[in-house]
Protein backbone atom coordinates (compact mmCIF):
# COMPACT_ATOMS: atom_id res chain seq x y z
CA UNK A 1 0.00 0.00 0.00
CA UNK A 2 1.49 3.53 -1.34
CA UNK A 3 1.65 5.69 2.54
CA UNK A 4 -0.74 8.02 2.78
CA UNK A 5 -0.54 11.80 1.29
CA UNK A 6 1.77 13.82 3.51
CA UNK A 7 2.44 11.04 6.14
CA UNK A 8 5.97 10.21 5.47
CA UNK A 9 8.15 7.19 7.10
CA UNK A 10 9.56 9.02 10.42
CA UNK A 11 11.74 7.28 12.74
CA UNK A 12 12.81 8.85 15.82
CA UNK A 13 14.85 7.57 19.22
CA UNK A 14 14.47 9.11 22.29
CA UNK A 15 17.54 7.94 24.40
CA UNK A 16 18.65 8.70 27.96
CA UNK A 17 19.21 7.26 31.49
CA UNK A 18 16.26 6.31 33.66
CA UNK A 19 14.61 9.08 35.11
CA UNK A 20 15.49 11.21 32.41
CA UNK A 21 11.95 12.10 31.71
CA UNK A 22 11.70 10.04 28.33
CA UNK A 23 8.90 8.65 29.24
CA UNK A 24 7.15 11.75 29.43
CA UNK A 25 8.49 13.36 26.29
CA UNK A 26 7.78 10.11 24.10
CA UNK A 27 3.92 10.52 24.68
CA UNK A 28 3.88 14.90 24.08
CA UNK A 29 6.21 14.32 20.80
CA UNK A 30 4.41 11.19 20.00
CA UNK A 31 1.39 13.53 20.12
CA UNK A 32 2.93 16.30 18.79
CA UNK A 33 4.76 14.53 15.23
CA UNK A 34 1.96 11.67 14.90
CA UNK A 35 4.10 8.99 15.58
CA UNK A 36 3.04 5.82 17.58
CA UNK A 37 5.44 5.66 20.89
CA UNK A 38 6.58 2.26 20.91
CA UNK A 39 8.00 2.45 24.87
CA UNK A 40 9.43 -1.38 25.36
CA UNK A 41 9.42 -0.47 29.05
CA UNK A 42 5.64 -0.02 28.54
CA UNK A 43 5.12 -3.18 26.35
CA UNK A 44 7.10 -5.59 28.82
CA UNK A 45 4.82 -4.02 32.24
CA UNK A 46 2.16 -4.78 29.99
CA UNK A 47 3.08 -8.40 29.53
CA UNK A 48 3.65 -8.69 33.15
CA UNK A 49 -0.01 -6.82 34.03
CA UNK A 50 -1.19 -9.61 31.82
CA UNK A 51 0.51 -12.72 32.71
CA UNK A 52 2.04 -13.31 29.49
CA UNK A 53 5.00 -16.34 29.48
CA UNK A 54 6.79 -13.02 28.37
CA UNK A 55 5.90 -11.01 31.08
CA UNK A 56 7.19 -14.16 33.39
CA UNK A 57 9.93 -14.32 32.03
CA UNK A 58 10.81 -10.48 32.47
CA UNK A 59 9.39 -9.66 35.73
CA UNK A 60 12.19 -10.68 37.81
CA UNK A 61 15.14 -9.07 35.11
CA UNK A 62 13.33 -6.18 35.06
CA UNK A 63 13.01 -6.10 39.46
CA UNK A 64 16.45 -6.48 39.27
CA UNK A 65 17.00 -3.69 37.00
CA UNK A 66 19.03 -5.82 34.62
CA UNK A 67 17.74 -5.92 30.54
CA UNK A 68 15.30 -8.54 29.07
CA UNK A 69 17.61 -10.83 26.44
CA UNK A 70 17.75 -8.94 23.20
CA UNK A 71 16.12 -11.56 21.33
CA UNK A 72 12.77 -11.36 23.23
CA UNK A 73 12.92 -7.41 22.77
CA UNK A 74 13.61 -7.59 19.32
CA UNK A 75 11.03 -10.33 18.20
CA UNK A 76 8.55 -8.03 20.46
CA UNK A 77 9.75 -4.30 18.41
CA UNK A 78 9.50 -6.36 15.39
CA UNK A 79 5.88 -7.26 15.96
CA UNK A 80 4.74 -3.59 16.18
CA UNK A 81 6.49 -2.41 13.34
CA UNK A 82 5.38 -5.47 11.01
CA UNK A 83 2.45 -3.65 9.11
CA UNK A 84 3.04 -0.26 9.72
CA UNK A 85 2.60 1.74 6.77
CA UNK A 86 4.11 4.29 6.34
CA UNK A 87 6.75 3.34 9.26
CA UNK A 88 6.05 6.41 11.66
CA UNK A 89 7.41 5.83 15.26
CA UNK A 90 8.93 7.22 17.97
CA UNK A 91 11.10 4.47 20.34
CA UNK A 92 11.29 5.22 24.04
CA UNK A 93 13.82 3.17 25.75
CA UNK A 94 14.85 1.12 23.13
CA UNK A 95 17.39 -0.18 21.67
CA UNK A 96 19.54 0.04 24.80
CA UNK A 97 22.49 -2.25 23.79
CA UNK A 98 24.68 -2.41 20.74
CA UNK A 99 22.41 -5.87 19.24
CA UNK A 100 19.15 -3.85 19.23
CA UNK A 101 20.69 -1.34 17.60
CA UNK A 102 21.89 -3.91 14.70
CA UNK A 103 18.28 -5.00 15.15
CA UNK A 104 17.13 -1.76 14.19
CA UNK A 105 18.92 -0.81 11.45
CA UNK A 106 18.39 -4.15 9.54
CA UNK A 107 14.29 -3.63 10.65
CA UNK A 108 14.44 -0.36 9.06
CA UNK A 109 16.45 -1.33 6.09
CA UNK A 110 13.99 -4.64 5.47
CA UNK A 111 11.44 -1.60 5.92
CA UNK A 112 13.04 1.24 3.46
CA UNK A 113 13.28 3.65 5.54
CA UNK A 114 15.87 6.08 7.23
CA UNK A 115 15.78 6.85 10.62
CA UNK A 116 14.92 10.61 10.99
CA UNK A 117 17.03 11.13 14.66
CA UNK A 118 18.19 10.27 18.05
CA UNK A 119 17.82 12.72 20.89
CA UNK A 120 19.68 11.71 23.69
CA UNK A 121 17.83 13.62 27.38
CA UNK A 122 20.80 14.37 29.47
CA UNK A 123 20.14 15.03 33.65
CA UNK A 124 22.48 15.36 36.17
CA UNK A 125 22.77 12.12 38.07
CA UNK A 126 21.46 13.31 41.71
CA UNK A 127 18.63 14.74 39.67
CA UNK A 128 18.24 11.25 37.97
CA UNK A 129 17.91 9.64 41.72
CA UNK A 130 15.67 12.83 42.90
CA UNK A 131 13.17 12.13 40.21
CA UNK A 132 13.03 8.37 40.57
CA UNK A 133 12.39 8.35 44.26
CA UNK A 134 9.66 10.53 43.74
CA UNK A 135 7.88 8.57 40.92
CA UNK A 136 8.94 5.41 43.00
CA UNK A 137 6.66 7.39 45.73
CA UNK A 138 3.68 8.37 43.32
CA UNK A 139 3.30 5.16 41.20
CA UNK A 140 4.72 2.85 42.88
CA UNK A 141 6.79 0.61 39.93
CA UNK A 142 8.66 -2.11 41.79
CA UNK A 143 11.69 -1.44 39.55
CA UNK A 144 12.16 2.33 41.25
CA UNK A 145 13.17 0.76 44.71
CA UNK A 146 17.21 2.32 45.51
CA UNK A 147 18.95 -1.02 45.02
CA UNK A 148 17.13 -1.23 41.53
CA UNK A 149 17.79 2.15 40.64
CA UNK A 150 21.29 2.25 41.29
CA UNK A 151 21.79 -1.10 39.23
CA UNK A 152 19.48 0.62 36.17
CA UNK A 153 22.08 3.61 35.88
CA UNK A 154 24.69 1.66 35.80
CA UNK A 155 23.48 -1.38 33.21
CA UNK A 156 22.47 1.99 31.39
CA UNK A 157 26.42 3.47 31.50
CA UNK A 158 27.20 -0.16 30.96
CA UNK A 159 25.17 -0.88 28.29
CA UNK A 160 23.06 1.94 26.23
CA UNK A 161 25.55 5.04 26.71
CA UNK A 162 27.92 3.46 24.41
CA UNK A 163 25.42 3.52 21.61
CA UNK A 164 25.03 7.32 21.53
CA UNK A 165 28.45 7.60 19.72
CA UNK A 166 27.32 4.93 17.59
CA UNK A 167 24.27 7.37 16.45
CA UNK A 168 26.79 10.45 16.81
CA UNK A 169 29.48 8.87 14.29
CA UNK A 170 26.33 8.19 11.94
CA UNK A 171 25.48 12.02 12.11
CA UNK A 172 21.87 11.35 14.06
CA UNK A 173 22.25 11.94 17.74
CA UNK A 174 21.42 15.40 19.23
CA UNK A 175 22.15 15.91 22.81
CA UNK A 176 19.62 18.06 24.62
CA UNK A 177 19.41 19.11 27.98
CA UNK A 178 17.15 17.26 30.07
CA UNK A 179 16.92 19.52 32.78
CA UNK A 180 13.93 22.27 33.50
CA UNK A 181 10.10 21.71 33.46
CA UNK A 182 8.36 19.13 30.99
CA UNK A 183 7.51 22.46 28.38
CA UNK A 184 11.23 23.49 28.47
CA UNK A 185 12.70 20.27 27.50
CA UNK A 186 9.25 19.21 25.17
CA UNK A 187 10.61 22.67 22.98
CA UNK A 188 14.50 22.12 23.01
CA UNK A 189 13.86 18.66 21.61
CA UNK A 190 11.28 19.80 18.99
CA UNK A 191 14.00 22.40 17.72
CA UNK A 192 16.49 19.87 17.25
CA UNK A 193 14.70 17.38 15.14
CA UNK A 194 14.06 17.91 11.32
P1 LIG B 1 11.95 1.52 31.21
O1 LIG B 1 10.49 1.72 31.48
O2 LIG B 1 12.34 1.92 29.82
O3 LIG B 1 12.82 2.17 32.26
O4 LIG B 1 12.22 -0.06 31.31
C1 LIG B 1 11.99 -0.77 32.50
C2 LIG B 1 12.73 -2.11 32.47
O5 LIG B 1 12.24 -2.88 31.36
C3 LIG B 1 14.22 -2.00 32.24
O6 LIG B 1 14.94 -1.77 33.44
C4 LIG B 1 14.52 -3.37 31.63
O7 LIG B 1 14.51 -4.37 32.61
C5 LIG B 1 13.31 -3.60 30.74
N1 LIG B 1 13.51 -3.03 29.38
C6 LIG B 1 12.83 -2.00 28.80
N2 LIG B 1 13.27 -1.76 27.56
C7 LIG B 1 14.26 -2.68 27.33
C8 LIG B 1 15.12 -2.93 26.23
N3 LIG B 1 15.07 -2.20 25.11
N4 LIG B 1 16.02 -3.94 26.37
C9 LIG B 1 16.09 -4.69 27.49
N5 LIG B 1 15.32 -4.49 28.56
C10 LIG B 1 14.40 -3.49 28.49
Amino acid sequence: MPPVQGQRPEVVLLMGPPGAGKGTQAALLAEGRGLRKLSTGDMLRGHVDRGTELGVRAKGIMDAGELVPDELIVAMVRSEVDGMRPVRALFDGFPRTPVQAAALDKLLHDEGVELTAAVALEVDEDELVRRLEGRARQEGRSDDNEATIRNRMAVYQRQTQPLLEYYETRGKLSRVSGMGSVEDVFERIAKVLP
